[in-house]
């Protein structure tokens, strides 16, 4: 994966740039030494690796605007990092940029049960928003499966999902306002505490934007009350491509379960051998929840059920209590994990039409055999947001370079079909060179122009989400005409 060639004047005036940082946040939150820096040489895409020129740790908006301020005026790059799980390189740094971590702005700043929103520093994690809110009976519902560590500054820079944002959407949903630092050290407020604002929908700009237009420091989040009870059902079918057609007619018949997630058979191994969860023997799994009263659940889960009956399972087994439940989600939620003991693995992240499941399960098969690396499926299926994951061995020399030319061609594959390039991860270092495929010439450089505004200088996130080649150019028509 190509970087840019770090500027050597930023490099050279490294003492410099950290002694200024070092006047406006405590000393150990300024990290210089080469080793220690180290820690933030890569998020989850360990696949790539580069320890930064510094990190640094503020703790307040006024901190972060003080550092990005003198970035700015010294034209050093910032990457900004939540909880480092990206799966696509998001937080990747480059050797001459600032690490901007988030990790200490994780205060509660106000919860309003009465308008059902919490104010929170996004350096919290995802799921100690729901523990802030629980004991009243609501909680937070995008949820993904890195919500025990990841931060909420990473869920609206990726527009993170879950398993079940089926029936609640993913972060932009969820996502009622911010407080975000731009370059130049300005800080902004959008959106507000309610679903809409008004004016220009500049906080739909924001998520998503994968820390290229600013660092955002405070959300405001949409919390709902729990539901009365949930139920999921666990289906065991003869191969992925029936598993595929199954949920494609559950989207048809208009059910809105809260979740459906597809397992294949490398997973299901992977992850019951893990986590004990008592998945039945099978090609492909789906695991359907619906919520609802006792009376709502049993509706919506005899139409489902009656659905899949249609698709001859294996296995149709209705969680009878909590224990039960709890156990069947432990083993999807430990996917990756699991896969991560027996593999090296890589994750892609593509969205496809929930109708062409089938197709396309059955397409990367054959891909999978072209190429000789194993692919094992697990995914969202209800929304379509596929996550092969691409078995490799990263001590073999090749190996990598094979793996990502597979995962090109099964992206590829998405937007063939009339699905992205991600879902939710992003994309970061990972797609940025496949943006070409989705996006014409003027639709990138509109996007860029949005950057532009933002961030004239281009010093936030270097050489992520735009082709290199397309940043790189647009970078020296800025230098020139400036
Ligand atoms: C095991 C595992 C399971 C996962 N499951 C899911 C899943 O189910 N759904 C899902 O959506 N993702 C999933 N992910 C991916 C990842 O957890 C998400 O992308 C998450 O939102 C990243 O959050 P983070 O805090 O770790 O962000 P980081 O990895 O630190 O950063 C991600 C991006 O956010 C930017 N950023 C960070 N902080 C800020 C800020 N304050 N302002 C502006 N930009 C910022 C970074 O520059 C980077 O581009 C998974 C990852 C792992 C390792």
């Amino acid at each position: 994966m190509d970087m840019p060639t770090p500027d050597s004047a930023v490099l050279s005036r490294k003492d410099e740039i950290v002694a200024r940082l070092r006047k406006v946040l405590p000393a150990d939150a300024v990290i210089a030494d080469v080793a220690e820096t180290r820690a933030y040489e890569c998020d989850a895409l360990t696949a790539y690796k580069c320890p930064p020129l510094a990190a640094v740790l503020p703790a307040s908006t006024e901190e972060v605007s003080d550092v990005l301020r003198i970035c700015h005026e010294m034209g050093v790059p910032v990457v900004p990092r939540g909880s480092g799980t990206s799966l696509a390189g998001g937080a990747l740094p480059t050797a001459d940029c600032v690490i901007l971590g988030v990790a200490r702005l994780n205060e509660v700043i106000e919860t309003d049960y009465d308008n059902r929103f919490i104010r929170v520093q996004t350096g919290r994690t995802n799921l100690s928003v729901t523990g802030a809110v629980e004991e009243e009976q609501f909680f937070y519902a995008p949820d993904p499966s890195s919500q025990l560590a990841c931060a909420i500054a990473g869920n609206i820079a990726m527009n993170s999902g879950g398993a079940h944002c089926l029936k609640y959407g993913v972060t932009t949903n969820n996502l009622l306002g911010v407080t975000m630092v731009q370059m130049d050290g300005t800080v902004v407020e959008l959106g507000g505490a309610h679903l809409d604002a008004g004016g220009l929908d500049l906080l739909g700009v924001i998520c998503g934007s994968e820390g290229q237009l600013g660092v955002v420091t405070e959300a405001t989040l949409r919390i709902l009350r729990k539901p009365e009870g949930a139920r999921p059902v666990l289906m065991g079918f003869g191969s992925n491509e029936v598993a595929g057609a199954c949920v494609s007619d559950i989207i048809k018949a208009g059910v809105l379960p809260v979740a459906i997630e597809f397992m294949d058979r490398p997973c299901i191994r992977a992850c019951e051998a893990f986590a004990k969860a008592g998945y039945p023997d099978c090609e492909a799994l789906l695991i359907v929840e619906v919520e609802g009263s006792d009376a709502e659940i049993d509706h919506q889960l005899s139409l489902i059920m009656e659905i899949a009956r249609r698709h001859d399972p294996v296995e149709l087994r209705e969680a009878k209590d909590a224990d039960e439940a709890g156990r069947i989600w432990l083993g999807r939620k430990s996917a990756f994990g699991a896969m991560g003991q027996i593999n090296d693995y890589m994750c892609l992240d593509g969205t496809i039409p929930v109708s062409e499941l089938p197709r396309v399960l059955t397409r990367i098969a054959e891909m999978s055999k072209e190429y000789g690396l194993d692919v094992a499926n697990v995914f969202h299926a209800g929304d379509g947001n596929m996550h092969p994951l691409i078995l490799f061995n990263a001590n073999e020399p090749g190996q990598l370079e094979k793996c990502e030319a597979l995962g090109a061609d099964i992206l590829k594959l998405c937007v063939e079909v009339g699905g992205c390039l991600t879902g939710e991860h992003g994309v970061g270092i990972e797609k940025r060179d496949l943006m070409h495929t989705q996006y014409a010439p003027e639709d990138l450089e509109a996007q860029m122009a949005v950057k532009d505004v933002f961030d004239p200088g281009w010093l936030l996130n270097p050489a992520k989400v735009f082709p290199l080649d397309a940043s790189d150019a647009r970078r020296s028509v800025k230098i020139a005409a400036e």
